[in-house]
């Protein structure tokens, strides 16, 4: 069992996405990194579906080749069945000349934080953080038990900058009592699942069997229902299903009812019956995530950074999740890259991520959340992004704009930026298919 050191430069709490690819970044840069995860890796996560614009991250970190020979199923866009209208997005279309993936994330993440290890980031697993403590500002402690073996030790490590990349437990913001649940209309929980031998939605609009899945690319299926929305993801060996249900729709419910609700309702409901018709569910794989959408008020400080789930999370009806991830890790390798070189400004440069990963997500939660209100969005800021962004890539978000009836206020913001009215002048819209009627 490997000591772990008394001090080093950045402590990274969390090895998904956003602290493997954090670690990357700054080993390459030759900062000393540690990153401490209370699991074991590969473990399981939720948020199997990925849109093509992760690539320009994994290139970045020099890790695409690796998620290349893996040899995650590619898929070719989505299909929406929303409030009774059909309509599938392409990535093709786009001109994108790299499929998204469906992938495991156990052995994404895994690939992801092997790839930390191998560019020089240290890497310890079963580590449980508690706090940080923050009274010394050139020197936070991170304290946490050791649950490598049965002792159980505490212990604690120095460092001048922290980064909480701690998923949806979100340790600083619930440390400084900053997390802000938000309370809406849209107050969703999820309830998802894993089955064997499903059939999956095709490009060509028809359902197959898992035998053509090499053959006939998937789509991520999305629709939604009178209580909320589902999605099915095709993976290797096993399809992920999921349902996004009002908070009050399963309260008082305990695990096996829970369980009793997510298999009656996926049977009944159509298309997604059709489906599951030769599947089996998997015994034991039921899981379930209350109050998921948050955002923290403090993402950034001199010495810290909250990055990915830490900071705040969005329904992920659109796949933005680990986008978010490898973008606010980018984001804030950069800001403490270069407060090492000009610690004087390393108040400025934290602002700076904060104000550029708060862009994003009120881009994301415009998208996917029809009532917004002034849970966290800041409008100036997405209206800028969407000026700045790159031309393919809002492109492909204004028609996703068009799947469902989520994107309202998004809408209303591309508008105010004055982005819609070229994109409808350009009938840009067309790359939408309207569908009569899938043949599951
Ligand atoms: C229902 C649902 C569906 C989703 N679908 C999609 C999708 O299709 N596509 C998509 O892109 N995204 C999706 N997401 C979002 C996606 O799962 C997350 O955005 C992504 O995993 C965030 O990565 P992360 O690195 O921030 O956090 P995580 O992947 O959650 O990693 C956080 C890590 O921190 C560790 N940790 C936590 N606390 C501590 C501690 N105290 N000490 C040490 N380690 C700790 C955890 O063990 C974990 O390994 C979905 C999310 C949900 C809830």
């Amino acid at each position: 069992m490997n000591n772990i050191p008394k001090k080093t430069d950045v402590v990274i709490i969390g090895a998904g996405p956003a602290g493997s690819s954090a670690a990357t970044h700054l080993a390459q840069a030759g900062i000393n990194v540690i990153v401490l995860e209370k699991n074991i890796f590969p473990r399981n996560q939720v948020g199997e579906s990925l849109i093509p614009h992760f690539w320009k991250f994994t290139d970045v970190l020099g890790v695409s080749e690796k998620i290349e020979q893996e040899g995650f199923i590619q898929k070719a866009g989505g299909i929406t069945a929303w409030n009774n209208k059909i309509q599938q997005i392409l990535f093709s279309d786009f001109g994108y000349t790299r499929s998204g993936l469906h992938v495991e994330r156990d052995i994404f993440d895994n690939l992801l934080l092997a790839h930390a290890q191998e560019n020089g980031a240290e890497i310890y697993q079963q580590i449980s953080v508690k706090k940080v403590d923050f009274s010394d500002k050139n020197a936070p402690v991170v304290y946490f038990t050791d649950k490598r073996d049965e002792t159980n030790q505490q212990s604690s490590i120095a460092c001048a900058y922290v980064i909480d990349a701690t998923g949806h437990s979100s340790l600083l913001a619930q440390q400084f009592g900053t997390r802000q649940t938000i309370s809406s209309e849209t107050n969703f929980l999820s309830l998802w699942g894993y089955f064997k031998n499903s059939r999956y939605a095709g490009v060509d609009r028809r359902s197959h069997s898992s035998e053509s899945i090499r053959a006939i690319k998937p789509v991520t299926f999305v629709m939604s229902y009178e209580d909320g929305w589902l999605w099915h993801i095709v993976l290797r060996d096993k399809s992920s299903v999921g349902l996004v249900v009002h908070t009050n729709k399963t309260k008082g419910m305990n695990k096996a009812q829970r369980e009793a609700f997510f298999k009656q309702t996926c049977s009944q409901l159509p298309y997604l019956k059709e489906l599951l018709a030769p599947a089996t569910f998997i015994d034991g794989s039921l899981q379930y995530r209350p109050d998921y959408s948050y955002y923290s008020t403090q993402i950034c400080g001199d010495n810290f950074y909250c990055i990915g789930d830490a900071a705040a999370f969005v329904d992920p009806i659109f796949s933005h999740g680990v986008q978010n991830a490898f973008y606010n890790a980018s984001l804030a390798s950069v800001a403490i890259k270069e407060s090492f070189k000009k610690p004087q400004k390393r108040g400025r440069y934290s602002q700076l991520c904060a104000s550029r990963m708060q862009q994003f997500y009120g881009f994301s939660r415009a998208l996917s959340l029809g009532d917004f209100g002034c849970n966290g969005v800041n409008r100036d800021l997405v209206k800028s992004l969407m000026k700045a962004m790159p031309p393919l890539e809002l492109e492909l978000m204004l028609v996703a704009a068009e799947m469902t009836n989520r994107s309202e206020n998004f809408k209303q913001l591309a508008k105010e930026a004055g982005v819609w009215e070229t994109f409808i002048a350009q009938s840009r819209g067309e790359q939408l298919a309207s569908i009569d009627t899938l043949a599951f």
